[in-house]
């Protein structure tokens, strides 16, 4: 049996996991789940699943659901300190490690089960992002093996049929993206666009900061780093390509002129599929393409003026060592500010630029190099969105 760490079980990522994990439990046994908040549904998936372990972030919420848990069930045990978490996923009492968490603050679990040499499911865009090469490095050195739950870079995966470093015959990635719901939006109109507006997104139901990202197309930019690092490309050899009907999920240009996409219905239960079955294929729930009902498939290259995040995402990622997390720091507090309602919707890139032009960049030694750098950079975009209030 393969045993299972599913973090951030009740997330949109953990939902989905658990929906495929259940259709195959003579492979799998889920050991740990955890949740920031949320211990409710975490509490029904204790009901439902018996897991070995659970683990939930906040103190407050630990404390209350430590004593449901003892009404539910003895079988399960709750694990008191994050060390607790890292320490178990670190052993052999869990083989794989599915990231569902959101933010940079799972870059510390990712670090340890990478080390740990563990098969990890990657949902967690910022790991790559803010610290791709060092990751990279410690996954090669302890023998880690990396999926990503991204629907695109599982995409790219499964074109490149998982050699992570056949760079050499690869021309080109295209990463495609719905372009969000403002695609064709006047740009006029784009400073009065509300936190509601931004979170209807066209293609895919997901949690509220990617949804932000995917209306910015921040996530995108976001997307073109992570692309960077998982699969070892020249960021010049990454090429983002709006397919507002999401059926392509991101394709692969060889030397020899051939292009190899993988398509489906857009649903996360296909990547995680994937990485949980690799290399044979499991069934994941999912419906086909109706090929014959299938709206004409369009491309068109995005508009850089109306969504300056992507040659934002460019300059952290040309730049280097701690821009890209100096750009996703600046970003999430963007994100949350314009949720909050306190900024508009442009002025979230107006808040990365300033930022990424303030702080420079440093190169990486160690992963406490990014910890600091997202701090300093969260406390500038502050700085810069008290400014901008200022000036409401
Ligand atoms: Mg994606």
């Amino acid at each position: 049996m393969e045993k299972i760490a599913l973090l951030g079980s009740t997330g949109s990522i953990g939902n989905s996991s658990i929906e495929v994990l259940v259709k195959h439990l003579d492979r799998f046994k889920i050991e740990v789940l955890t949740t920031n908040t949320n211990t409710s549904l975490l509490l029904k998936q204790c009901k439902d699943l018996q897991p070995k372990y659970v683990f939930v972030k906040s103190k407050e919420a630990s404390l209350e659901f430590k004593s449901q848990l003892r009404v539910l069930s003895s079988k399960t045990t709750l694990l008191d300190t994050e060390q607790e978490l890292m320490e178990l996923i670190s052993s052999s009492e869990v083989n794989t490690v599915i990231a569902g968490m959101m933010g940079i603050a799972g870059l510390n679990l990712i670090y340890r089960s990478i080390e740990a040499g563990k098969k990890i499911l990657l949902a967690n865009k910022e790991a790559y992002i803010v610290a791709g090469e060092l990751l990279n490095e410690l996954a090669a050195k302890n023998q880690a093996t990396i999926f990503p739950l991204d629907s695109e870079h599982s995409a790219i995966h499964q074109c490149i049929l998982s050699k992570m470093n056949s760079s050499n015959n690869i021309k080109k990635l295209y990463l495609t993206g719905s372009g969000g719901p403002f695609l064709d939006k006047d740009i006029a109109s784009f400073s009065l666009i509300s936190p509601e507006e931004a979170l209807a997104h066209p293609i895919w139901k997901m949690g509220k900061k990617i949804s932000v990202d995917s209306a910015t197309m921040m996530n995108k930019g976001l997307e073109l780093i992570e692309a960077r690092w998982l699969f070892n490309i020249n960021p010049e050899d990454i090429k983002i390509l709006i397919h507002p009907e999401g059926i392509i999920h991101s394709m692969v240009e060889y030397i020899d002129g051939s292009v190899i996409s993988q398509l489906s219905i857009p649903d996360m239960k296909i990547p995680i599929a994937y990485g949980l079955g690799y290399p044979t294929r499991i069934e994941s729930g999912v419906k086909e393409i109706d090929f014959h009902n299938l709206k004409p498939i369009t491309f068109r290259d995005p508009d850089l003026t109306k969504f300056p995040s992507i040659n934002l995402a460019r300059q952290a990622i040309d730049q280097g060592g701690t821009l890209p997390a100096i750009l996703n720091a600046a970003n999430e507090e963007g994100v949350k500010s314009f949720l909050a309602e306190e900024i508009g919707f442009t002025q979230i890139m107006e808040i990365v630029s300033s930022v990424i032009n303030t702080i420079g960049s440093k190169p990486i030694d160690g992963i406490e190099d990014v910890f600091e750098s997202d701090l300093a950079a969260r406390k500038e975009a502050l700085k810069v969105i008290k400014s901008l209030n200022g000036n409401n």
